[in-house]
């Protein structure tokens, strides 16, 4: 009695392993969902906002969703788009606090072809620039 109880046990534990070998599991996008809901669960006790505090459980629903879903190229496809993203904004941002920085030395404006960022030295007068990225010429005082 006591050994099929056992077997029954380890059987339902192997299947039970066998399902969560197949979820998806933690992924950045999983990770950063639970810090916001995190971080809207604080805010909602302290605003005393009920309604961040439903946005919080439903984020938090969502990241377990993530988690234990079995379509795990779909979610591999989620997380890869949202990498992407957050490293395009510590890009932006990265640039932008070294634009900001050298403000006084340069002068910073996009050409009117490719929109690519361009600088010049401030101070040096009016000058032919060439685009480094399409090749484009135009006049532009700095
Ligand atoms: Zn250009």
């Amino acid at each position: 009695m006591l050994n099929k109880m056992k077997a029954v046990l380890k059987s339902e534990a192997d299947k039970a392993m066998h399902w969560l070998r197949r979820c998806n599991g933690a992924d950045n996008l999983g990770l950063t969902i639970i810090i916001a809901a995190l971080i809207l669960v604080l805010l909602g006790r302290l605003l005393r906002l009920q309604a961040l505090t439903l946005l919080s459980a439903a984020l938090y629903l969502w990241a377990f969703y993530r988690m234990l879903s079995h379509n795990v190229a779909k979610r591999h496809e989620e997380n890869r788009r949202f990498t992407e993203l957050l490293q395009k904004c510590r890009t932006e941002l990265g640039q932008g606090f070294t634009r900001l920085k050298n403000i006084r030395k340069y002068k910073y404006y996009r050409c009117p072809n490719c929109k690519s960022r361009l600088r010049m030295p401030r101070g040096i007068g009016e000058k032919t620039v060439t685009c480094s990225r399409c090749g484009h010429s135009f006049k532009k005082k700095a």
